[in-house]
């Protein structure tokens, strides 16, 4: 999770080749992208598509990637949201949020809803918190229920949405018509790894000594989001070190690098 601004309704850049792995879940999503390209095709068969996918998986694995990368294959607006940003709000203006998001989504459907982290919105009611925290959470729900039972699977808007959380969601939110499909994503094995590594190595000047092998067998438990950090954080100890191709020693440095900011994390929640 990355606070970032984009543009509400931009077209997305990303492809399915820059997701690497994934497998399962790229395959299970396709169907997705093949009915945004081609609406009409479904609903004159009668076909019903989803229009709640949940995928769950550890922070870093490529939530949000996918995401973007149905919008891209697919070519079509990408609108999100991201459960935090509802936090600090005052009553109301979550619930707001969510209609008008989902009123530009719909009017330029096919399109693609993107919740980051619903479980900030979409966790089970009743639990202890701050009372006006709690009271904006459920107002900012019930509407993101009504927006998702309020229209039909011929709206052409699919709703995607993501958390590391799912035990502590809402089952309202798991009925029928909501988010009834789960995609779990998992972090990346050995040979994940290396095709993470390569996907983010493209870019990237390097020496004749670097074995991407060597880095993925060097990363058991690392995300992708770790592994995209560690290939940022080798270019920038090569820049520095004015070097004009990037070597081992300094990926080998990037992973220690990214090691220790994975222990402060680790240190931080516990
Ligand atoms: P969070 O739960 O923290 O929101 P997330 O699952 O949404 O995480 P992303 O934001 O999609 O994770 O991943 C962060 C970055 O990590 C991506 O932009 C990408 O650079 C890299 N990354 C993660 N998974 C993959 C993957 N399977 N292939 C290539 N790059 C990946």
């Amino acid at each position: 999770t990355k606070a970032r601004v984009t543009e509400q309704g931009q077209e997305s850049d990303v492809t399915f080749e820059d997701v690497a792995g994934l497998e399962e879940a790229k395959e299970e999503i396709y169907e997705l992208v093949n009915f945004l390209k081609a609406p009409d095709k479904y609903l004159y068969l009668g076909a019903k598509i989803p229009k709640g996918i949940l995928l769950l998986g550890p922070p870093g694995t490529g939530k949000t990637l996918l995401a973007k990368a149905v919008a891209g294959e697919a070519g079509v607006p990408f609108f999100s949201l991201s459960g935090s940003e509802f936090i600090e709000m005052f009553v109301g203006v979550g619930a707001a949020r969510v209609r008008d998001l989902f009123q530009k989504a719909k009017a330029r459907a096919p399109s693609i809803i993107f919740i980051d982290e619903i479980d900030t919105i979409g966790r089970a009611r009743g639990g202890t918190s701050i009372f006006h925290e709690n009271e904006e959470r459920d107002s900012t729900l019930n509407q993101l229920l009504a927006e998702l039972d309020g229209f039909g699977a011929n709206t052409g808007v699919i709703v995607l949405a993501a958390t590391n959380r799912g035990d502590i969601l809402d089952p309202a939110l798991l009925r029928p018509g909501r988010f009834d499909r789960h995609i779990q994503l998992e972090l990346p094995n050995l040979t994940e790894r290396k095709a993470i590594f390569k996907v983010h190595m493209r870019p990237l000047k390097l020496a004749n000594d670097v074995v991407v092998e060597d880095l993925a067998a060097q990363t058991p438990g690392f995300s992708g989001a770790d592994i995209a950090n560690i290939c940022n954080e080798a270019a920038l100890f090569a820049a520095h070190r004015e070097q004009k191709s990037i070597k081992k020693k300094d990926f080998l440095d990037a992973i220690d690098r990214v090691i220790g900011g994975m222990e402060k994390r680790s240190k931080i929640i516990t």
